[in-house]
C-alpha cells in the first residue's frame, strides 16, 4: 500500500461525502421553511464516518467555493493530505493539497472538466 494510493483513497471518500451532501442540498432548497442550521454528512476521508456537521447553507456555500475544500467533524482531518483552513466548534473545513487535488477537482460536480474551482477566501 503506497502513500499515493492512500492518498487517493481518503480523496475519493471525501469527493463521494460531497455528492451525497450536494444532492441533500438541493433536496433541502426545494422545502420551504428550512432550519437555520441544516446537517449534513461529515465529508471525510474515513469511509466509515457516520458523523454529521450543522451548517447554515451560506456556511455550506462558502466551503462549496472550492474543489478542494471539504466540511467535516472537528478533528477529522488527515494531515498528510489535506490542511485545515477555518473552522469553529461545529466544524472544520479542510483543503487538501498535493496529488490529492487532482482527485478533488476532477470529480466537482459543479465545475465540469479536470479543473476544480478556487477560492481565496480563509474564513468560513
Ligand atoms: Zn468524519
Amino acid at each position: 500500500m503506497t502513500l499515493d494510493w492512500r492518498v487517493k483513497r481518503i480523496a475519493k471518500n471525501e469527493t463521494s461525502f460531497r455528492d451525497i451532501n450536494e444532492r441533500l442540498e438541493a433536496g433541502l432548497r426545494q422545502v420551504r421553511h428550512t432550519p437555520e442550521r441544516l446537517e449534513f454528512i461529515c465529508e471525510c476521508g474515513d469511509r466509515e464516518c457516520e458523523s454529521s456537521v450543522h451548517v447554515s447553507f451560506e456556511e455550506y456555500e462558502a466551503v462549496r467555493a472550492d474543489s478542494r475544500r471539504f466540511i467535516v467533524v472537528p478533528g477529522h482531518v488527515f494531515p498528510e493530505t489535506e490542511r485545515v483552513v477555518s473552522g469553529n466548534d461545529r466544524y472544520e473545513v479542510v483543503e487538501k493539497f498535493g496529488e490529492a487535488v487532482e482527485v478533488t477537482d476532477a470529480s466537482d460536480r459543479r465545475s465540469p472538466g479536470i479543473t476544480g474551482r478556487r477560492s481565496d477566501s480563509t474564513s468560513p
